[in-house]
């Protein structure tokens, strides 16, 4: 048994962005804490595996599609989740995308694309799920930034500049609905080696670079992140609000490494 204050047992939460990559590892992290857990996306298949996941590990869920472009398909993924489950407790906003090119090339297009699921996206999910928490009185929101909210990487302007957005949204959020029982907070992953980005990191350039920048000298793991959330779904930290936790290896804290 672990600590009552973590235990997410009858929550509900949503992971949107929660079928693939970080948040599905997230989705099965709130899931083994003992939250339903709702993951989606917008790819329909991969949200009944998903769904069928979270089941496999003993809890309730939903099969319910959502692109965060579109403010109707988040309402109807609410209002799914609380005809099934009454209430929402839990919402990771995981939903993003990135294009790594030199910025005097980068299409204008691609920009508003990064920007619309980034950062609008949660900004989107955030008003019409915290809007449901503000009344209920109770709500745990937790954004998904990245390293690029804090610190320049390269040829990643947009990815950047949205996850700063994030990182700010976060903030301002949480200081207009902190006395409404809705904390808002967000996660920074440091690097990952998933086997999406394996072959980007294993023995290239970039690879070494961010090993060496790395404190702990290793990439993280999904995993690595389920603590942190769980931590920020739960009500152990209900004092904590406008905090971005970053889950990096060290690397924002380090400067010189030998
Ligand atoms: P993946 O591509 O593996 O997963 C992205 C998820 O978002 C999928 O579930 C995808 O499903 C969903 N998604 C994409 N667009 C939309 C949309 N418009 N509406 C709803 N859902 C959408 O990515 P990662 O797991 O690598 O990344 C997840 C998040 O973590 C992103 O915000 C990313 O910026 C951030 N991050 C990733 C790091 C990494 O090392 N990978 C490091 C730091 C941050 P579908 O396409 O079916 O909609």
């Amino acid at each position: 048994m672990g600590h009552p204050l973590l235990d997410l047992t009858n929550k509900t939460a949503v992971v949107i962005g929660g079928t693939s990559g970080i948040g599905l590892a997230l989705a099965r992290g709130l899931a083994q804490a003992g939250a339903n857990v709702v993951p989606t996306g917008r790819r329909a298949e991969l949200v009944r595996k998903s769904a069928a996941e979270m089941e496999a590990l003993g809890r309730r869920s939903l099969v319910e599609t959502c692109d965060v472009t579109d403010n109707s398909s988040i309402e109807r993924l609410l209002q799914a989740v609380s005809a099934e489950f009454g209430s929402v407790q839990i919402l990771v906003n995981c939903a993003g995308r990135t294009k790594k090119m030199p910025t005097l090339d980068f299409p204008e297009s691609d920009w508003d694309a990064i920007f619309e699921t980034n950062l609008k996206g949660t900004l989107r999910a955030c008003r019409i799920f915290g809007r449901h928490m503000i009344e209920r009185r109770y709500g745990r929101i937790i954004n998904i930034g990245s390293l690029s909210s804090l610190v320049g990487l390269f040829e990643v302007a947009a990815y950047g500049a949205s996850k700063a957005g994030v990182a700010s949204l976060t903030k301002t959020l949480a200081i207009e609905w902190a006395t409404s029982g809705v904390c808002v907070n967000a996660l920074i992953p440091g690097v990952l080696r998933t086997e999406l980005n394996a072959d980007l990191l294993d023995g290239t350039e970039r690879g070494k670079e961010f090993l060496l920048r790395t404190p702990m000298r290793r990439f993280g793991k999904l995993d690595e992140l389920a603590g942190a959330a769980v931590f920020l779904a739960s009500d152990a930290s209900s004092f904590v609000t406008g905090h971005l936790l970053v889950v990096d290896g060290g690397i924002l804290a380090s400067g010189v490494n030998q």
